[in-house]
């Protein structure tokens, strides 16, 4: 497909106001969309132990549309569900991707390192084939909790030993440089903000978790529209009332994201606002208890909490 000049000046502009980027990067984003567009940053994409979500999440983006990231912009050298390949054909994309210097490796899923026979692509165990990928990559960039920290395969007793890929690639001494972003799922524009960054060459400080500060840098909870009755302490008790759901288990407070300033769905709704209490699923503890329960009521003012 013939994208023009013109094509890319009016995606970098979308794109400038999803990373929160001033105008005068408009040309070097620009850039980087072209450089995205003809192949020149190849992007593989592995799963481990996921559900997809994370990948129906990025098919969810707004801008660019999901036809356009698709077909334009990401290279997309192998993903295991998007594949239009199987068996050999399949397998030949993927070692090919492996040949490319400057590849992203997008990884999804958590890590099966006490069962590395769990999730295998063809004869090879993901482990194995993570290892292989990440050696060599540009940069290694870690979408939803399940990779980030091994989000729900990697809850208490789990039988695999499941990790999240910085703590397994950690431990195999894999220097290749990682960026962390949980969720569950993982926000679009976390994943396309942060690909459309390491391309253009730009800067995207992190915290210690390797969590871009520019979706992960402040509490939705300072966001959030029932902040001042957070304040003044008027809480819902039930679900359905009006006020902060903060006794009602909204993890809000300590939890690092901006859904609250960027909204889902087009920035339509999001958890609170839409009558949910955040679960903190962009959490490193996410789902990693077995008695965690979503909702918290406290002790005679219901009959019992749900999970
Ligand atoms: S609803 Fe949750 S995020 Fe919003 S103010 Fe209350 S505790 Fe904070
Ligand atoms: S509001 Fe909380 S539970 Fe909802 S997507 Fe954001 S971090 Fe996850």
């Amino acid at each position: 497909m013939s994208i023009t000049r013109r094509t890319f000046l009016k995606d970098a502009g979308l794109l400038i106001g999803l990373l929160g980027l001033q105008p005068v990067a408009l040309a070097e984003v620009a850039e980087a969309l072209e450089l995205l567009a003809t192949g020149r940053a190849p992007v593989l994409w592995l799963q481990g132990q996921a559900c997809s979500g994370c990948s129906v999440s990025l098919l969810n983006s707004e801008s660019p549309s999901p036809a356009d990231l698709l077909t334009r912009y990401l290279s997309l050298y192998f993903h295991q569900t998007l594949a239009a390949a199987t068996g050999v054909a399949a397998q030949g994309c993927l070692e090919q991707a492996l040949k490319e210097e400057r590849r992203i490796l997008v990884v999804e899923g958590a890590v099966p390192a006490g069962m590395p026979h769990a999730c295998m692509l063809g004869e090879e165990s993901f482990n194995d084939l993570l290892l292989r990928s990440a050696r060599g990559a540009q940069a290694v960039v870690n979408v939803g909790s399940c990779a980030c920290f091994g989000g729900i395969p990697g809850g208490e007793e789990n039988q695999t030993g499941a990790v999240g890929v910085s703590s397994f690639l950690k431990g195999k001494k894999v220097q290749t440089p990682q960026f962390s972003l949980p969720g569950c799922p993982v926000h679009p524009a976390w994943i396309v903000g942060t690909l459309m960054q390491l391309v253009r060459g730009g800067s995207l400080p992190t915290d210690e978790l390797g969590r871009p500060r520019a979706f992960y840098g402040g509490l939705l909870h300072d966001q959030c529209p029932f902040f001042a009755k957070y304040q003044v302490q008027e809480f819902a008790r039930h679900p359905g009332d009006k006020g902060c759901l903060f006794k009602l288990g909204c993890q809000g407070p300590i939890t690092h994201a901006d859904c609250s300033l960027r909204g889902w769905n087009g920035g339509v709704n999001w958890c609170v606002r839409a009558g949910g209490v955040c679960v903190g699923c962009a959490r490193p503890e996410f789902a990693q208890h077995k008695n965690y329960p979503f909702y918290r009521f406290n002790e005679g003012e219901t009959e019992g909490s749900s999970s």
